[in-house]
C-alpha cells in the first residue's frame, strides 16, 4: 500500500502515525526538528510537551477532559498508553514525567515496523502526489508550509493569534438579571444574552479590569499584533474610563426587562455552538490571569454563579478556520487529499490536539483500507470536539476551543422523566459517551474485518 503522509511530529502527527500503522497501512512521518527548530521546543523528541506537564484532570465521570482521557484510552492512544505509563503524583490530574514520556513516544514510533521517520521540514503544501497527507504541524507550523496553507485557502481562513473570549455554560446564567434581546432587535431580535451594569457597577468593573494581574507575552510572542478590531478588554480600558461603553459594552438599543430602564452599559453574550448550550461574551478577549478573569467576570449582574467553559487569552498560534473549511472527516475541502490535526485545526491542548490526530489517522487509515468512514457519536467527548470544529462552532467567530461538557448534547433525562439534578448531570453524560463510544467501537473494528 502507498503510505499516508504525516506532517509534524507533535502530539497530533505522532497519535495519527500510531494509529495509522496499527491499522495496517503504512506512514511516514515528516518531522523538521532537530534540523530545524521553533521557539517553543527544546529537544529532538517526537511529542514533546511544550509548557505545562500536565494532561489536566483525570477524573473520568466529573470532568470533561478525563472523559476524555478515557475515551482515547479505548481507542489505543499511544500519548495516553504512554502518558498513564509516566504518570506522576498530581492529585486528580494526570501530570507526566515530560522526558520519559516524549523519549518513549519516540521509541514506541521508531519500532513500529510501518512508521518511517523522515526528519526534515516540508517546505511548502505538501505534494498532491503523496496522495494522502496529514498536516499536523501545530501552533508554531513552519513560515513556508503556512505560506502554502494560505494560498490554499484566502487569507483570513488562517490566523496567527488567536483572541479568545471568554465563554459561558447558558445554564449558569442568572435569568432574573439577564435577557435575550439584539441590539435595535435586528435580526430575530431576541439572538444576544445581555446583562446590565448601572454607573457604580460599571465603574467598579472598569477598576477591576485595570487592577487585575495580567500574563506576560513571551519573549517571541512580543511580534503579536493588536488588531484594533480585537484589542484585550484591559487595554481598551487603559484607553479611558468610557472606552468600553463606547465599544463592546454599549448599551444603545437594548431595553432592561428587568429595571424597566436602558442600562448604564451592557455585557453582551452570543451562541457559541449549534447546541445552544455556550455563550461568548461579545468582544471580552483578554490577557487576565485566569483566576482573575472569574473574579472579575462573575461581578457582572447576570454572571454571579458563571460557570466557564473556556477563559480568554491572546497568544502567538496558528490555526485555520475549520468549520468553514475541512469536512466531516477533516479533509480540506478545497484540497481532499489533506487532512488536519492537531491545534492547527482549533482545538487547544495537549489532549484535545491528540484526540483529533487519532480521529486524523483512523480516518485516513480507512480511506487506505476501503472501509467506511463513521465519526464518533456526537454525544462521545471525541465526537463533540470533532463536531464543534467541523461545522458546530460559528465560523465567523472561530477561536480555539477546549473539550468541556457544552460540546456534547444535554444530559438524558432522569428515570422518572424529569431533569436530573445538577450533580448527576456529568456522570451521566460521561457514562452515555462511553457506552456509545463502545458500541461505535465495535461496529469499526465489525467493519475493518
Ligand atoms: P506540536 O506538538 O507543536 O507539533 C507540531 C510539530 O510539527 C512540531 O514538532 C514541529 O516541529 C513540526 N513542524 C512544524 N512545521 C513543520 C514542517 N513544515 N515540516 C515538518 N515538521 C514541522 N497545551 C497544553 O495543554 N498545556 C500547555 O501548557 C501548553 N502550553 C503551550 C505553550 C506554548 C508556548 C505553545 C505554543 C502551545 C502550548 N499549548 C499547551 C498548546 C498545544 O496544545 C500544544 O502546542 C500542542 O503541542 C499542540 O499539538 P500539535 O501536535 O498540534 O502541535
Amino acid at each position: 500500500k502507498e503510505p499516508v503522509h504525516i506532517v509534524g511530529g507533535g502530539l497530533a502527527g505522532s497519535e495519527a502515525a500510531w494509529q495509522i500503522s496499527r491499522a495496517g497501512v503504512p506512514v511516514v512521518l515528516h518531522e523538521m526538528r532537530p534540523s530545524r527548530k521553533t521557539d517553543a521546543h527544546h529537544t529532538d523528541s517526537l511529542a514533546e510537551l511544550v509548557c505545562s506537564n500536565s494532561f489536566r484532570s483525570d477524573d473520568v465521570m466529573n470532568n470533561a477532559v478525563g472523559l476524555l482521557h478515557e475515551e482515547m484510552r479505548r481507542c489505543n492512544s499511544l500519548v495516553l498508553a504512554m502518558g498513564d505509563r509516566h504518570k506522576l503524583p498530581a492529585g486528580g490530574a494526570l501530570a507526566v514525567d515530560r522526558h520519559g514520556f516524549s523519549e518513549d513516544v519516540t521509541t514506541a514510533l521508531e519500532a513500529e515496523p510501518l512508521v518511517e521517520i523522515d526528519r526534515s521540514e516540508v517546505p511548502g503544501l505538501p505534494p498532491e502526489e503523496w496522495g494522502s497527507v496529514i498536516v499536523a504541524t501545530g501552533p508554531l507550523t513552519s513560515d513556508a508550509l503556512a505560506e502554502g496553507i494560505r494560498g490554499l485557502s484566502d487569507e483570513e481562513a488562517l490566523a496567527f493569534f488567536d483572541a479568545i473570549a471568554p465563554i459561558v455554560y447558558k445554564e449558569s446564567i442568572d435569568f432574573s438579571k439577564a435577557w435575550f434581546q439584539s441590539r435595535y432587535d435586528k435580526g430575530d431580535g431576541q439572538d444576544y444574552i445581555n446583562c446590565p451594569l448601572n454607573k457604580d457597577e460599571y465603574e467598579r468593573f472598569i477598576n477591576a479590569l485595570l487592577e487585575g494581574e495580567k500574563t506576560a507575552f513571551k519573549e517571541w510572542e512580543k511580534d503579536t499584533p493588536y488588531f484594533e478590531a480585537c484589542l484585550p478588554i484591559e487595554v481598551m480600558a487603559e484607553r479611558g474610563p468610557e472606552t468600553l461603553r463606547y465599544g463592546p459594552m454599549k448599551p444603545v438599543g437594548l431595553h432592561d426587562p428587568n429595571r424597566n430602564e436602558t442600562p448604564y452599559a451592557v455585557v453582551q453574550l452570543r451562541q457559541d455552538n449549534a447546541l445552544g448550550t455556550l455563550y461568548n461574551i461579545v468582544g471580552f478577549q483578554t490577557k487576565l490571569k485566569y483566576g482573575v478573569q472569574t473574579e472579575i467576570f462573575r461581578m457582572i449582574p447576570g454572571l454571579e454563579q458563571a460557570e466557564f467553559a473556556r477563559l480568554g487569552g491572546l497568544h502567538r498560534n496558528t490555526f485555520i478556520n475549520s468549520p468553514r473549511l475541512l469536512d466531516a472527516t477533516l479533509r480540506h475541502r478545497k484540497a481532499p487529499y489533506l487532512r488536519f490535526a492537531g491545534q492547527i485545526t482549533g482545538v487547544e491542548g495537549y489532549v484535545e490536539s491528540a484526540a483529533i490526530g487519532l480521529l486524523a489517522g483512523r480516518f485516513a487509515a480507512a480511506e487506505k483500507l476501503g472501509t467506511d468512514i463513521v465519526p464518533p457519536p456526537r454525544s462521545t467527548a471525541l465526537g463533540g470536539l470533532l463536531a464543534h470544529i467541523t461545522g458546530d462552532a460559528e465560523a465567523e467567530t472561530f477561536q480555539p476551543m477546549n473539550i468541556n461538557f457544552g460540546l456534547l448534547p444535554p444530559a438524558p433525562a432522569a428515570e422518572n422523566g424529569k431533569k436530573l439534578k445538577k450533580r448527576d448531570r456529568k456522570p451521566a453524560m460521561a457514562a452515555r459517551a462511553l457506552k456509545d463510544l463502545d458500541t461505535w467501537l465495535e461496529n469499526t473494528r465489525a467493519a475493518a474485518e
